[in-house]
C-alpha cells in the first residue's frame, strides 16, 4: 500500500514513503517514529482551510481563514497524525479524495449553490478509529447569499460550520460515529423524549448549569445538531433562524463542553463572555434592523440517521444535501436505508 502511495501520489511520496520505511525498519527507527509522532502531536491544534472550486474574494477568504483560526484557539489537545486508506472515498462528491498521511485537521471550503433556506452546510468526514474524532471537514457556502453577508456574518457562519465538521452536532448521535475501520461507537450525547431532542453530554451540561440552566439535561433544536434556539438565543450554535445579530455571536463555554463530550481537550479562556438568558431572548436575537431578514443557515448535515427520518429525509442517496459516509454504515450510498 504504502507503494502504491509512492506510485499514485509522487507529490507526497517524500513524506509518505519516509514514514512507511522507518515503520517497517528496526525497533530503533520505529521508536524514532514515535517520538516524531510524539513531537508532531505537540503542535498546536490547527484547522486548515483549503478552498475547493470557485474561490470566494480575498475578503473573503481572509474572514473564513480568521474565522478558522479563531475555532483552532479553542482546542487544547493535538491532532493525532494518521494516514488514510488508498482507497479512500471523497467526502463528498466534487471534493478530492484524500489520501495518505494527515498530520493536522482541514476543512475543504467551497462555494456552491445550496437551497436558498441555506446560509452553509457542514459535516465532518472520515473519523480516526479509537477517539471517533474527525480527521478533516467539508464546509460548503451557499454562493446565492454569500456577497450579502457582512463579515460578521460571513465569520460568524464558519465558526459555527467549522465546530460542525469537528463534529458538533453532527456526531452526536451514535449511528454517526463510525471510525475509518468501520468501527462504531455506542455512545450517545443526545436524548428524545417526549418528541423533542435533548443533549446529554456530561461537560456540556456541567457548563449549562454552570450557567444557570436547569435541569441534566440540554434542549437541542428540532434537527438534533443545535442547542434550541429558545434556550441559548444567539449562541454561535443556535438553531434559531434569527440568531443573526450582525456581530459575531459568542462561543459559550457549553459548547466548549460540547468539544470536550466530543474528545477534544479545550481551552477554557478562550470562550466567549456569555450569559445564559434565563428569561427569553428579548432584543438579543432579533436580525440587524438594516439587514436583509438572513435565511436560515440550519446546514442539511444530520446528526443521525434519526434526525434525518424526523426530517422526512430518509434514505439519503449519495450526493444528496445531508448525505456523510458516516451516516451510510455499509457504504453503498444508501444512508439511513
Ligand atoms: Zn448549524
Amino acid at each position: 500500500m504504502r507503494l502504491l502511495f509512492r506510485t499514485a501520489l509522487p507529490g507526497l511520496c517524500a513524506s509518505l514513503c519516509c514514514a512507511g520505511l522507518l515503520g517497517l525498519s528496526s525497533g530503533s527507527a520505529a521508536q524514532a517514529t514515535a517520538k516524531q509522532a510524539e513531537a508532531k502531536q505537540a503542535v498546536p491544534f490547527t484547522v486548515e482551510v483549503r478552498f475547493v472550486g470557485k474561490v470566494p474574494s480575498a475578503a473573503q477568504q481572509a474572514t473564513v481563514r480568521a474565522a478558522a483560526a479563531r475555532v483552532s484557539k479553542l482546542i487544547a489537545s493535538p491532532f493525532v497524525p494518521v494516514t488514510l486508506p488508498g482507497d479512500a472515498e471523497a467526502c463528498d462528491k466534487g471534493l478530492p479524495a484524500v489520501r495518505g498521511r494527515v498530520d493536522h485537521f482541514f476543512v475543504f471550503v467551497r462555494v456552491l449553490p445550496l437551497d436558498e433556506d441555506l446560509y452553509a452546510e457542514a459535516w465532518p468526514c472520515d473519523l480516526h478509529d479509537g477517539s471517533y474524532l474527525p480527521v478533516y471537514g467539508a464546509v460548503s457556502l451557499n454562493a446565492r447569499g454569500l456577497g450579502d453577508l457582512s463579515a460578521a456574518d460571513l465569520t460568524d457562519t464558519m465558526i459555527h460550520e467549522t465546530l460542525h465538521a469537528l463534529g458538533v452536532g453532527t456526531l452526536w448521535e451514535a449511528d454517526a460515529r463510525v471510525s475509518l475501520s468501520g468501527a462504531s461507537d455506542e455512545r450517545s450525547l443526545v436524548t428524545r423524549s417526549a418528541g423533542r431532542f435533548y443533549y446529554t453530554g456530561a461537560r456540556g451540561v456541567a457548563a449549562y448549569r454552570a450557567l444557570g440552566g436547569r435541569g441534566d439535561r440540554i434542549p437541542l433544536d428540532a434537527d438534533a445538531g443545535h442547542w434550541a434556539g429558545s434556550t441559548v438565543c444567539s449562541e454561535i450554535l443556535s438553531g434559531d433562524a434569527g440568531d443573526y445579530t450582525g456581530r459575531v455571536n459568542p462561543v459559550s463555554p457549553i459548547t466548549l463542553g460540547a468539544l470536550e463530550d466530543l474528545g477534544y481537550r479545550v481551552n477554557r479562556a478562550a470562550a466567549s463572555p456569555y450569559t445564559l438568558p434565563l428569561h427569553g431572548c428579548g432584543v438579543q436575537s432579533a436580525p440587524a434592523p438594516t439587514k436583509a431578514t438572513p435565511p436560515d443557515r440550519r446546514p442539511v448535515s444530520y446528526a443521525s440517521c434519526a434526525a434525518v427520518r424526523a426530517a422526512g429525509a430518509a434514505p439519503l442517496r449519495r450526493g444528496d444535501p445531508g448525505y456523510r459516509a458516516g451516516l451510510d454504515g455499509d457504504g453503498d450510498g444508501l444512508a439511513c436505508e
